[in-house]
């Protein structure tokens, strides 16, 4: 049986991660990316099959060069502040490419999908821990197009089997302990990063995007993920699937929240030096706590974090700001 796996976005951030998890598992993944915001360095653990998932004919063309068994789909979109002011981007770029995506595949006779979701899915919702049953009420664009690229994979399961896991995730960070990948935006708009560029001196400081919510300190609290554990969760989706087990949604997160400022102080004692700060105003879009339940993926899936602890999440992210490959 073939084994490779079609991963749309492998270039990118997570992407390139679970293209690496999945070679390391014994499938060949397959990234499928245009390069708008993916990075050619970082595919290097399977072919590449360069197209836009709006281009239907490429997407063909591909699924019958590679025959993939599942698809993993990442590519998309995901800034919350962009996505307030330019929501046909995230509209189109999101949902239509993830329409075409699924009926190619579809068509094409391939019937299992991990997607990447998201925590932006739920909103606001006043400090709750959010799980598998919370209700999902985005307060923005990108979360919007994700929630409706989940009804999507479900339409689709109840009309033509196709087989689903989504993933919701809560704010992934960190890098490839290895040191081979790691994260890069341009424009970097999220905090981690932009606080390292800060402490490298590559950017003058780090604003702190309002000090007037109602959490502890005043500023947003988020639940961060090592990118090295959320990946090993879509192989363990992957597998799932594989299985014949049935649709299902995980929520990927450690359950412990942090404010930006324990970020900022944590970002501190890694480095060993100060994160220079500017207090600024809110930014659009944003939910004041955003903490998972993260129960589920761990009964089910057997999903064991490994590299859970928030320190060890920006020792990997600081290392790979100093790697050859990390372009600021
Ligand atoms: N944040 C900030 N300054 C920045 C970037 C982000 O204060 O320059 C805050 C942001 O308001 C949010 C948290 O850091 O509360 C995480 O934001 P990020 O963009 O990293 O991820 P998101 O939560 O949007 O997925």
């Amino acid at each position: 049986m073939t084994k490779h796996v079609l991963v749309t976005g492998g270039a990118g951030y997570v992407g390139a991660h679970a293209c690496k998890a999945l070679k390391q598992a014994g499938f060949i993944p397959v990234c499928f990316d245009n390069f708008n915001t993916g990075w050619r360095e970082a595919v290097k653990f399977g072919p590449l099959a360069e197209g836009d998932l709006l281009d239907r004919a490429r997407l063909d063309e591909v699924f019958a060069q590679y025959k993939p068994i599942a698809v993993m789909h990442f590519a998309a979109l995901s800034l919350v502040g962009e996505s307030m002011t330019n929501p046909s981007k995230y509209w189109r770029t999101n949902v239509m490419a993830a329409l075409n995506l699924i009926e190619a595949a579809n068509d094409a006779g391939c019937d299992k999908f991990v997607f990447s979701s998201t925590c932006a899915t739920y909103g606001d919702q006043d400090g709750v821990v959010l799980d598998e049953m919370t209700q999902q009420r985005p307060i923005n664009a990108y979360g919007g197009s994700k929630r409706a690229i989940e009804d999507m994979l479900r339409d689709f399961g109840a009309s033509h089997g196709l087989k689903s896991v989504i993933f919701r995730y809560f704010n992934v960070a960190g890098a490839d302990p290895d040191g081979e990948i790691g994260e890069q935006h341009v424009p970097e708009t999220h905090l981690i990063p932009l606080m390292l560029d800060a402490i490298a001196g590559k950017r003058a400081a780090l604003t702190v995007f309002g000090s007037d919510y109602d959490t502890e300190d005043g500023t947003c609290v988020r639940d961060y993920v090592h990118v090295s554990d959320l990946v090993d969760a879509h192989v363990l989706g992957l597998n799932w699937l594989l299985d014949d087990k049935p649709s299902d949604v995980f929520c990927l997160g450690t359950g412990n929240g942090f404010s930006v400022r324990e970020v900022i102080s944590q970002s501190n004692s890694v480095t060993n030096r100060e994160v220079p700060i500017i207090e600024g105003e809110r930014r659009a879009g944003d939910a004041a706590v955003l903490v998972s339940g993260s129960v589920k993926a761990k009964e089910l899936l057997g999903w064991q974090p490994k590299r859970a602890e928030l320190s060890t999440m920006i020792a990997d992210a600081w290392r790979w700001h100093q790697a050859p490959d990390y372009k600021a």
